[in-house]
This record gives C-alpha cells, sequence and structure tokens, in this order.
C-alpha cells in the first residue's frame, strides 16, 4: 500500500511514529497510510530550516523571482498529475481539481514580481543632509496548516509568497489528502530551490500544536474550521506569534426580484453543489427576496435533481463524492435535522448509492426552502451540497441577516440594479463581496480573506496582504559624518530643520 511520507533534507523520508489512513472517497476503499508526524519531527524541520534560512533570506529577490518562474512552468508540466492525485483522495472531479491548481499558479504568477513588489519607499532630506528610506525584510521560518479541501490551491496561497519574501517554509498538509504536498515540494526542487528552504511534515494535531508551540516558528498560516483556527490563532499570537488563521464560512446569495433568473439558477448550481459544496465559498444560503422565492424554487429544484453525481475520474460527473464516510453521516445528519426542525425539503439527496461505487461516499444534492435563522441548517457549516432558501421582503432586510451571521467569508448579490448593488457592496459586513458572480474569489494580485469567525489575525492571505504578512518592515535614517554636524541633541530629533 502507499505509504505518503514528509519531505525533509531534501528526500521523501517515511517518518517512525504512527500513522493514519488515507481514503480513495470514490470507492470508500483505503488506498495509503501517512506519516503523523510529532514534536521531533517538527524540531528537525526546524533545525534544518534555520540553518537554510540566513542564504535564502540574502539571496537576491531577483534570484528567488528566478526560482518562482521555473516552479510555475513545473507546475503548468504537472498539473494533470496534481489534479490526479487530488481527485484520487478529495474525491472532487478532475475538472475542478485542474482548476484549483490553475488558481494556485497565479499566485505563484504574482509572487514572481517579488522584486517589484519589495520595493521601499525613499525620503530624501527628511532633515538637513539625512536621508530615510523603508524596506521590508523576511520573518524566517514559518509554517503553513493546510484544510482538506484544497489541497494544492490552499498551499499554494502560502508557499510563493512566504518563500519569494525571503521565508523557509514547513507545510502541514490535511491528512486527509496529503499526496499533493509531496509533488509540490519535488516541483520546488526541480525549481532550482535549496534544500531545507521548504519542507512537508505530514501530520494532524500533534504537529500542529508543536508548530504553535516551537519557539523558531515566527509566523503561522491557517486554513480550517472556526474553533482550530481560532484555537492556533489564540496558542500562536500569546506565544508571539504572527498568525493569521482563515476559518469556516456560511456564504449567502442575494436574488433580488429583478435578477436574471436563468444566470442566477446557473450561477448557484455550481456555487452550491460544485466540489460538492466543499468549498469555503460555496453559496449555502439563497436569500430571496420580495418575489423571487417561488420563481427560483421553480427553476432551481429540477436543476438540482438533475445534478450527475460520479466518481471524479469520470468526466460526466459534475459533483463528486464527500470526503470520508463520517463527513458524509454528518451532512446527511443535517438534512435529516433540517427537516425535524421545519424547513420543507424540496430536493432530498440523502440516501444516493451507485452501481459500481457502493462503498463511495456520495450523497445527491439537498435543497430546502422556507428555512429560518433559528434552524441549525442555517447556523452551522454543513460543508456539504445542501443549499437553504430565506425569504426576505427587502434587500435591508436581507443585509440585516447577514450582517448578523457569525462568519463574513463571502456573499454575492444577484440584480439588474446598480444602486442596490452598490448599496449592498457598501454595507455589508462580509470580506469578499460579488456582484453578478457567485464565489468572488479575488484574483492572486489582490487578497484573499473574510471578517469575523471567518478568519483570525490582522491580514489577509496572498498579495499585498501576503508580502505584509511574511516580513517586517524596517526603517532607516541616514546622515554621514561629513554632512552638517549638530552635536549633541537632547531634545527629540525633529525632522525637517
Ligand atoms: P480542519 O479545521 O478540520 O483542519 C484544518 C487543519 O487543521 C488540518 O491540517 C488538520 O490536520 C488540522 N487539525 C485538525 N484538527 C485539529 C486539532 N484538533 N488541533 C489542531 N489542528 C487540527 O478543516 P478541514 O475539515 O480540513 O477543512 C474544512 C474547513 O476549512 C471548513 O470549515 C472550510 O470552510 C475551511 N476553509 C476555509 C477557507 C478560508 O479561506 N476561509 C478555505 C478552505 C477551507
Amino acid at each position: 500500500m502507499n505509504h505518503i511520507g514528509h519531505y525533509m533534507g531534501g528526500n521523501i523520508v517515511a517518518g517512525t511514529g504512527a500513522t493514519g489512513k488515507v481514503f480513495n472517497p470514490a470507492t470508500g476503499e483505503q488506498s495509503g497510510t501517512v506519516a503523523m508526524g510529532g514534536a521531533d519531527v517538527i524540531d528537525a524541520a526546524v533545525a534544518a530550516a534555520n540553518a537554510a534560512w540566513p542564504a535564502w533570506a540574502s539571496t537576491p529577490p531577483l534570484r528567488r523571482a528566478r526560482v518562482m518562474f521555473k516552479f510555475k512552468e513545473a507546475l503548468e508540466r504537472a498539473t494533470k498529475r496534481i489534479a490526479a492525485a487530488i481527485t484520487a483522495e478529495h474525491g472532487k472531479t478532475l475538472a475542478d481539481a485542474e482548476g484549483e491548481v490553475q488558481r494556485g499558479i497565479e499566485v505563484v504568477e504574482f509572487a514572481c514580481g517579488i522584486p517589484h513588489l519589495l520595493k521601499g519607499e525613499y525620503s530624501e532630506a527628511v532633515a538637513t543632509g539625512i536621508d530615510s528610506w523603508s524596506m521590508r525584510q523576511p520573518v524566517g521560518v514559518v509554517a503553513g496548516i493546510t484544510p482538506f479541501n484544497f489541497p494544492a490551491m490552499v498551499p499554494l496561497w502560502m508557499i510563493p509568497v512566504a518563500l519569494a519574501t525571503g521565508n523557509c517554509f514547513i507545510l502541514k498538509p490535511s491528512e486527509k489528502d496529503p499526496s499533493a504536498s509531496l509533488i509540490l515540494a519535488e516541483l520546488l526542487a526541480e525549481a532550482g530551490l535549496p534544500k531545507d528552504v521548504f519542507q512537508v511534515v505530514q501530520g494532524g494535531r500533534e504537529a500542529v500544536e508543536a508548530i504553535i508551540a516551537h519557539p523558531d516558528i515566527h509566523a503561522i498560516s491557517f486554513v480550517g474550521s472556526t474553533p482550530i483556527a481560532e484555537s492556533v490563532y489564540r496558542g500562536g499570537t500569546y506565544l508571539g506569534k504572527r498568525v493569521q488563521a482563515l476559518g469556516g464560512a456560511k456564504n449567502h446569495l442575494v436574488v433580488m426580484p429583478d435578477a436574471d433568473l436563468d444566470q442566477t439558477v446557473d450561477a448557484l448550481m455550481g456555487a452550491a453543489y460544485g466540489s460538492a459544496g466543499e468549498r469555503c465559498m460555496a453559496v449555502s444560503v439563497a436569500v430571496a427576496v420580495g418575489d423571487a422565492g417561488d420563481r427560483l424554487i421553480e427553476k432551481l429544484a429540477p436543476r438540482v435533481r438533475a445534478l450527475k453525481v460520479g466518481p471524479g475520474n469520470d468526466p460526466e460527473s459534475e459533483m463528486g463524492p464527500l470526503v470520508t464516510g463520517e463527513h458524509k453521516a454528518k451532512v446527511s445528519g443535517y438534512v435529516d435535522q433540517g427537516v425535524k426542525e421545519g424547513a420543507k425539503l424540496v430536493v432530498d439527496g440523502r440516501g444516493l448509492t451507485l452501481q459500481g461505487y457502493e462503498g463511495g461516499y456520495y450523497v445527491g444534492g439537498s435543497l430546502f426552502d422556507n428555512v429560518t435563522p433559528d434552524m441549525t441548517i442555517y447556523k452551522d457549516e454543513i460543508f456539504g451540497p445542501v443549499l437553504s432558501v430565506v425569504r426576505r421582503n427587502s434587500l435591508g432586510e436581507a443585509i440585516d441577516l447577514i450582517n448578523a451571521g457569525k462568519f463574513g467569508n463571502g456573499t454575492a448579490i444577484f440584480t439588474a440594479d446598480g444602486g442596490a448593488a452598490r448599496g449592498f457592496a457598501s454595507s455589508v459586513k462580509i470580506g469578499m463581496v460579488g456582484v453578478n458572480v457567485p464565489i468572488p474569489v479575488p484574483a492572486a494580485f489582490h487578497s484573499f480573506g473574510g471578517w469575523k469567525g471567518s478568519l483570525f489575525g490582522d491580514h489577509h492571505i496572498h498579495g499585498p496582504e501576503g508580502i505584509r504578512f511574511y516580513t517586517r518592515y524596517k526603517a532607516i535614517t541616514q546622515r554621514w559624518p561629513n554632512s552638517i554636524r549638530a552635536g549633541a541633541e537632547f531634545t527629540m530629533p525633529q525632522i525637517g530643520r
């Protein structure tokens, strides 16, 4: 059986301690084992990274950019291989997996501009004979802890920016689908990244706790569920580390009465059921305003019933299985709960079995109508293909509903009214907003992140915010002895004199 190890010292190493099981969600069969690293493995990785860091930090940004160019080319060549590894362990369709690799490549493209992105500001003559400038320097050894749902894209939100800015990076991927991480390591080595600048430690909670506790890890990027994001943020910041911890979501799409319904239904199908709803930017609530509700349900229900569910490597599949058997049981349990609490189940995705894939973790798409904010299916992040329709009388009521939520990742409005769209974008308390765009994931040269329970920390991820997160700001004020001599000054230095 395939064993997935760590990546350290430029090699894949099996690891000596505990192992976890890796499954193929399409069949339910175990496909391999994964090393489960603990404090000893983190200690060894940090020691190696610390040794590699001074040389990498002092490598000119232009040369670091050249590694990124080669990494981008290597990723392009390996896209299908990475996608196949993702589909085999996560379950999403191959086309969707290729899409996530492409979104990751875009961050590498952004990082190729690092010499420009690291340029500071310079002021001549802040005082007589004194010049001043600012620059940004790498933080040191940093770590990334990533979720199961994007095993290539989310690590690639972090790795290119952290490395291009001159840090050494330790990745702790999800133990559910760890194979893609080793391909990324191999491609970085192929691109010429020096040994130990990038390492992978496989594992779960124990490895994460060791990352938080290690005094030589100076910054942590975390992406995963809200309770763990919050605990990583609290644990890391208490110990003086920089932490950006992105959490879960419950994203609402507002359907205004004047929206183009065919366009809206297409958008909702992809956003609610794509990747079986296992996206932090998935739309799980449609807020139908005014008389939009009945028309929306009428158009949506037949589309949900017609969803093509199947193994991710079948090109006909629109939606693959869920990631694990436990997750399938959890999602079906939420549908049970919705019925019990009085929501109207318009399409029931429970109990789906596929011929030849009876052990796979499949569910069909579910659609609820008349969902109210007190219901469990409204409050919790289900992270499955379950869409709830909530009805509201006005846009103001829809905005109040969204702003009362505990998450703040993404939201969207579908409308033909520019004024309504502008008011919505301005007043909604959410980090990423779409106008007639259902999944408003920012491009790599902007930054990704939510508000409230969807992000703990001060910085969004990748883009300009990522550059700031992975660097420290330094301001230098300079005078040379042959310029004007002021003598000893006992008052606060004043500029402009
Ligand atoms: P998760 O929180 O279970 O796991 C995330 C990471 O934390 C993994 O590496 C895992 O090994 C580790 N981990 C798990 N349990 C831990 C514990 N008790 N202590 C310390 N570390 C632990 O999340 P997941 O199920 O892998 O991913 C799905 C979640 O991630 C969803 O909530 C989704 O919304 C969220 N997500 C958010 C974003 C975003 O950008 N905001 C992006 C992708 C996914």
